[in-house]
């Protein structure tokens, strides 16, 4: 399949880099990528995928848009505030680009849904808020050797990895055991500077499209850690654990 002219209008930039170009957008034409969680890290994330030309677009969210979102969870505009976040998400999409096509699954997910779901994707972004739904996206997307792409956020500061652990390290790897969702802070009752899901999300798109074309060094056995108030961003080296209970040989 070739690009039509439009398209190539309208991707003429990427078309300009030598290590995209034509090829490059084709692949991300026929990329199938999953986004889970439609708010803060997701808003970047599927904005600038769509605006990409990342063919197929998953969007999986169960949440309905409320005032408190807006000044971070960009996709969603005022008026649909009460409204089921996939469908203003998907909304918006399509009117920045039509050349998308989507799929919102207004769901939540769970063990039970998790490997339907997933499964047919070549990229898993995680843009969820809880320590439950990661570890359930990590062992799936092992299950189904499938990457995924990590961001988290948290008042002045972020972090993004990719895990894919036919060449590297899982989340779980990079968690102690004894780490469980009631043994980290509730985002709930914490802040967070608006801006940091926007700086982290796109870091997120960045990895998803280095993926899908092959481009560049990826966060694979790195984690980003970004730091608004210092503006740094370090980078550190995650190790994958041979008795990791997801990944690991006894796995
Ligand atoms: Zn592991």
């Amino acid at each position: 399949m070739e690009l039509s002219d439009l398209e190539r209008q309208r991707y003429k930039k990427h078309l300009q880099l030598e290590s995209i170009g034509v090829e490059g957008q084709l692949k991300l034409k026929h990329g199938r990528v999953l986004v889970i969680g439609a708010g803060g890290l997701g808003s970047p994330v599927l904005i600038y995928l769509a605006a990409a030309g990342v063919g197929n677009l998953s969007i999986l969210d169960d949440d309905l848009v409320t005032l408190s979102n807006l000044p971070r969870q960009v996709i969603h505009i005022t008026n649909k505030i009460g409204t089921p976040k996939v469908n203003s998400a998907w909304e918006r999409l399509e009117q920045m680009n039509p050349e998308i096509s989507f799929r919102p699954i207004q769901e939540r997910l769970q063990p039970a849904n998790a490997e339907s779901i997933i499964s047919g994707h070549q990229v898993v972004v995680d843009c969820t808020d809880n320590l439950d739904a990661r570890l359930l996206i990590n062992e799936t997307c092992v299950k189904a050797s499938i990457p995924f792409v990590y961001g988290a956020v948290f008042e002045y500061e972020g972090q993004v990895s990719v895990f894919d652990a036919k060449r590297g390290p899982c989340l779980r790897c990079m968690l102690p055991e004894q780490l469980s969702a009631g043994t980290i802070p509730n985002p709930e009752n914490h802040g967070l500077l608006s801006t940091v899901p926007g700086v982290i999300g796109l870091l997120q798109a960045a990895e998803v499209i280095k993926l899908l074309t092959g481009i560049g060094d990826t966060l694979v056995g790195v984690l980003a850690l970004y730091d608004a108030l210092a503006v740094n961003l370090t980078k550190i080296r995650i190790a994958k654990r041979e008795n990791c209970p997801v990944c690991g040989t006894a796995a």
